[in-house]
């Protein structure tokens, strides 16, 4: 049976040139960046190159990017580098309702240390009212933190708007603005300077590169503490030494991104509308969920009524479709997402959500088979469900 991968948000495969980049990185060229000779000098150089691939992707400075373990690391460093570093100045956090774990964990954590966080709310398509984000600013915030595209509903946004806002009472204290754009990096146009973001956070393996792999940007001048400790790698901002062959991977897939960006935002938004519509026209009591307009272009987040998510996901697979539901095992129980639960969802419906997400190689022919197959799989659970009762 073929298969078809509609997960690329949660993870995307490495492209071909990124593998080819990073091979040499493991055998002939193994050499360690701190050392003087010429091995350590050779995986020096290629880091740099890497370093310089990555900052051109996001309108940076190359000494401005601090390599890191993936988008987990990067958002945990942002947010105790800066927390830890400006507390003699306030001890208040913003951050969105809808951030990942990786932030919203880390902001309990914090808020145990005796920070105060504020979550704000989202609208009902997903997106953050940035009057809310001037209302909740203080004069102990110190950061915030609002993600540039959700990764459940893809929505994006309006960090521009924000950072304007921040920046605008910078002139009295300054307020550091971290967004964590690891759905949106390489898929969208992103320019650091243009959006006004001092901090930002990205993962290699959603972009084509290889897993375990991301960076911190971090604007020249920003006041942070160091999350590592034990050596002076990466500008002393990050112990440890240097995963070369993965960070080398991570440029290259940088320089594909940036070359292919455009074609592919317009191939995807094409493939994305023709599965939303086609799932919105061929089975009734399904919505899309997010705002169509302020999405990213390869994001399908959809909720199916009287039907959970994931007998959908499991019927899917059975046919060979891989794609996500709107729910999480968490401690044995499967619970709603924060985030679908945040647009207003009821938990039911948000129970019986499913997000596909597209990349370089979907094709129209998947996103036919998919329109397919999807209806009789829900015809199938609404019959055995006792959830349809409710609905007459
Ligand atoms: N932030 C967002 C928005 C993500 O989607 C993810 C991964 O799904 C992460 C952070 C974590 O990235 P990583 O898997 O590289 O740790």
């Amino acid at each position: 049976m073929e298969r078809i991968y509609l997960d690329y948000a949660a993870t995307t495969p490495a492209h071909p040139r990124v593998v080819e980049a990073m091979h040499p990185y493991f055998s002939d060229k193994f050499g360690n960046p701190s050392s003087i000779h010429s091995f350590g000098q050779e995986a020096r150089a290629a880091t740099e190159k890497a370093r310089e691939q990555v900052a051109r992707l996001i309108g940076a400075r190359s000494g401005e990017i601090v390599f890191t373990s993936g988008g987990t690391e990067s958002d945990n460093f942002a947010l105790e580098g800066i927390a830890f570093a400006n507390l003699e100045r306030g001890n208040h956090i913003i951050a969105s309702a809808i951030e990942h774990h990786a932030i919203t964990e880390c902001c309990e954590f914090l808020a145990k240390r005796g920070f105060d966080i504020t979550y704000l709310p989202v609208e009902k398509d997903g997106i953050v009212d940035p009057t809310n984000l001037e209302k909740a600013l203080t004069d102990k915030t110190i950061m915030v933190s609002i993600m540039h595209a959700n990764n459940e509903l893809g929505t994006i946004q309006p960090i521009a708007e924000i950072a304007k806002i921040i920046r605008r009472r910078n002139e009295r204290q300054k307020t550091y603005f971290h967004t964590d754009a690891v759905q949106t990096v390489g898929h969208i146009p992103l320019d650091v300077n243009e959006l006004g973001i001092d901090l930002l956070s990205m993962s290699a393996h959603k972009l084509y590169g290889p897993k375990g792999v991301g960076a911190l940007y971090v604007r020249k001048g920003t006041r942070m503490v160091s999350f590592l400790h034990g050596g002076s790698q990466e500008s002393n901002r990050r112990a440890s030494t240097e995963n070369v062959a993965g960070i080398v991977g991570f440029g290259c897939a940088a320089e594909i991104a940036l070359h292919d960006l455009k074609d592919e935002g317009i191939k995807l938004t094409r493939l994305r509308d023709q599965l939303i519509r086609g799932i919105l026209d061929n089975i009734p009591d399904s919505q899309l969920n997010g705002s169509l307009t302020s999405r990213l272009p390869n994001n399908v987040n959809v909720s199916i009524k009287y039907v959970e998510g994931e007998s959908m996901l499991l019927n899917l697979d059975m046919q060979g479709i891989a794609a996500s539901s709107g729910s999480a095992c968490t401690s044995g129980s499967v619970e709603p997402s924060h985030v679908l639960l945040s647009i207003g969802l009821s938990p039911e419906v948000a129970h019986g959500s499913l997000r596909f997400s597209l990349g370089r190689f979907t094709t129209e022919k998947e996103i036919k088979y998919v329109l397919d197959i999807l209806p009789g799989i829900v015809d199938k659970l609404r019959k055995m469900s006792p959830l349809v009762v409710i609905r007459n």
